[in-house]
């Protein structure tokens, strides 16, 4: 599915704007001649080839500087990060649904759930409501959690950020994500106490998430072990924009001397595994995306947490249950 890009057009003609920077996920890729020579039209476009991982990543400022408007596809804005330059954000959304059958929902009527808290990634926005409808007309109450200040959508979540899950915890029996993959149902059950299931579209069914949950959880727990006896740690703050947390790297690196640890502070835009294994360390705590320490780890010869596990691991917070780390918000980057 080709992405209209005229509202961008229209909004960066009208503003005067002359040369864009175009941002492409890799899956969209495959179509960068097609967006070029339409954006061509109008304006002088470059095209990033850098990785980049969401709005939370408009590259580096040397290849930005030099535009003014940075057009990225495929991601929902994340409203609280101030960027530097004026980003327009053309949303991927999925339009074909998948015709789910109302007997796919017979597991929630089963277990007695009537209360149904309902979440989505941004491509699947438009799908959730549709899910609603088909609940409520089964007979199902569906409630649409409010988002915080990171987020855009009600009912959206991503990978680091879970608050329309937790705003609407004491209303609903259970937790239905209509997505792919299994992350974001993950991500929700160790958020809440609440039962969480995914619509996986592809399969056009309703899953249990706790099963893989637990695997997750036996995973983490591992690497938590490996870092007991960790005594030289790097803490280190991803130079992204949307993923900048120098003063929960402070933190850290304060509670690591408190414990006779020896931290060293480090700024990356990657978190490359030859690097921090050249530092000779024996465990990483990395404040930027949560996603990397838990679906990377297996990049890492030694164990790369999140700040919350790291203070699990050294008795500084205590939690009857592990702490996904999530983003609120960001520190300005100078
Ligand atoms: S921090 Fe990670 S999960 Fe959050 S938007 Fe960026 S890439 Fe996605």
């Amino acid at each position: 599915m080709k992405l209209d890009l005229s509202s961008a057009i229209e909004e960066i003609s009208k503003n005067g704007g002359k040369r864009i920077l175009l941002q492409l996920p890799d899956g969209l890729k495959p179509d960068v001649f097609s967006y070029f020579t339409e954006l061509s039209k109008h304006f002088s476009v470059i095209v990033t080839s850098e990785a980049f991982y969401g709005a939370c990543d408009i590259g580096s400022r040397e290849v930005y500087d030099g535009v003014d408007y940075i057009v990225q596809l495929g991601h929902s804005e994340i409203p609280n990060i101030e960027y530097p330059k004026p980003v327009i954000f053309i949303e991927k959304r999925i339009e074909k649904f998948p015709e789910i059958p109302d007997s796919a929902y017979g597991i929630l009527k089963e277990k007695g759930y009537t209360n149904i808290g309902l979440l989505c990634s941004i491509q699947y926005l438009d799908m959730m409501y549709e899910v609603q409808r088909q609940l409520e007309r089964l007979g199902f109450r569906t409630v649409i959690g409010k988002q915080d200040r990171r987020m855009k959508y009600p009912g959206q979540v991503l990978g680091c950020n879970f608050s329309a899950a937790h705003s609407i915890s004491g209303q609903v029996d259970c937790y239905l994500v209509v997505s792919t993959g299994k992350f974001h149902g993950i991500g929700t059950q160790l958020s809440s106490d609440k039962p969480v299931f995914i619509l996986d579209l592809n399969l056009r069914g309703i899953e249990d998430i706790s099963g893989e949950t637990d695997r997750f959880l036996r995973r983490r727990y591992a690497r938590i072990f490996q870092a007991r006896d960790a005594r030289r740690v790097l803490v280190v703050v991803d130079s992204k924009i949307g993923q900048y947390r120098m003063r929960l790297a402070e933190t850290i690196m304060a509670q690591a001397r408190a414990m006779g640890i020896e931290p060293v502070l480090i700024v990356a835009n990657e978190a490359k595994p030859s690097d921090f294994e050249n530092m000779m360390c024996d465990a990483v705590v990395f404040t930027g995306c949560p996603r990397v320490p838990i679906d990377e780890e297996d990049k890492f010869s030694m164990p790369v947490l999140t700040p919350q596990e790291f203070q699990m691991v050294f008795g500084i917070k205590k939690s009857p249950r592990y702490v996904m780390d999530e983003i609120v918000a960001v520190d300005q980057l100078n």
